[in-house]
């Protein structure tokens, strides 16, 4: 059967960045921390920021900044992936498409500077250059906000509570510097940028082609039927198990493979989706695979402050084969999740 090479993937992995680097205007791609929005307008509010799962907001994932050469609409372009981290839930998922063209109401036409800004605050950011509010806790959509002061906005009644148990109670009072003061909600992710290198595509062929003549060298008095059979018995699991570490050996440290149109890295043989569990755009075009997620990136979450409630094998993220035009607009994708106990 065809199927699409398994490369070059692009890997992402991650490094500790000053803020200023993850901020939208630098257009990163980035883990954790608040979303950067890249279109300041058309914002998935709370009901889409919901886990499909249980219902509780979401946290912010990681982003993947991914243009579309060619593309005048698509010229920024960024995916943003939230998943559900309330246990004992459940590793909900959802996965958000935006892309602006060049020109556009939110960015300068010029690429970001290189350099750190003059202003050396930290402070975050909790309303967009569209005058819209930010959540204090989680950094999305905040349509609602603080009856008292009406300075603190939240996406939900379970986040302003949250944010009232750990500080707002006495901020509410003293709303001068409302935005120096957000305190560690203990709900955001750990924030990193993703930098990305181009997988080296020579060196996978030449650690299978070693495993396999170790393989056969030790079975110098095999009969050829014996061999027969024991291929027979390796498992297609296995085969893929081992193809996923073998390839990811190379580069232990990738969070994030990205490669679009290109097949993604199964972690196991168990629960690969077929064409038909892959949903189309609404558009009605088809979805591509674009990037996988790949179990490393659990180490860099602070796992112990998340109780037992994540863990995934490959989160794969399917998006529109023709990334169709939103207007301002965040699309949904599809993510599909492998879990790490699917595998042999
Ligand atoms: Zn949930
Ligand atoms: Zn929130
Ligand atoms: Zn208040
Ligand atoms: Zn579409």
């Amino acid at each position: 059967m065809a199927s699409p090479s398994a490369g070059p993937a692009e890997l992402g992995f991650v490094e500790a960045a000053p803020s200023w680097r993850l901020r939208s205007e630098q257009f990163p791609s980035k883990v954790g921390g608040r979303p950067a929005w890249l279109s300041a307008a058309g914002l998935p509010g709370p009901p889409e920021l919901a886990c499909p799962l249980c219902g509780r907001p979401m946290a912010f994932l990681l982003q993947v900044y991914a243009p579309l050469p060619g593309r005048a609409d698509a010229f920024h372009r960024c995916l943003f992936l939230f998943c559900c981290r309330t246990p004992p839930c459940c590793c909900g998922l959802r996965v958000f498409r935006n892309q602006l063209p060049r020109r556009n109401d939110f960015y300068s036409y010029e690429p970001p500077s290189e350099d750190p800004p003059s202003e050396t605050g930290e402070s975050v950011y909790l309303q967009l250059k569209s005058g819209a509010h930010l959540c204090r806790v989680c950094g999305c959509s905040g349509p609602k906000r603080c009856s008292r002061c009406h300075k603190a906005h939240y996406c939900s009644k379970e986040h302003q509570s949250l944010d009232w148990r750990l500080g707002h109670k006495q901020a509410c009072a003293q709303t001068d510097n409302l935005g120096n003061t957000v305190p560690d909600h203990n709900f955001l992710f750990p924030e990193f940028e993703i930098v990305i290198e181009t997988e080296d595509e020579i060196m996978p062929e030449v650690v299978e082609r070693d495993n396999e003549s170790e393989i056969i060298g030790g079975m110098g008095e095999a009969h050829e039927e014996d061999l027969e059979s024991m291929a027979k018995h390796e498992s297609k699991e296995d085969k893929i198990f081992q193809k996923f570490k073998t390839k990811i050996s190379l580069e232990p440290e990738q969070i994030l493979r990205y490669g679009r149109g290109i097949a993604p890295l199964w972690i196991s043989g168990k629960n690969i989706p077929q064409e038909k569990d892959i949903p189309d755009c609404p558009c009605g075009a088809k979805r591509l695979f674009e990037f996988q997620v790949m179990p490393q990136l659990l180490n860099y979450l602070k796992a112990d402050r998340l109780g037992r409630s994540i863990d995934w094998g490959v989160l794969a993220v399917f998006t529109c084969a023709e990334s169709c035009e939103l207007g301002i607009g965040y699309a949904e994708e599809f993510v599909w999740k492998q879990d790490i106990t699917d595998a042999a």
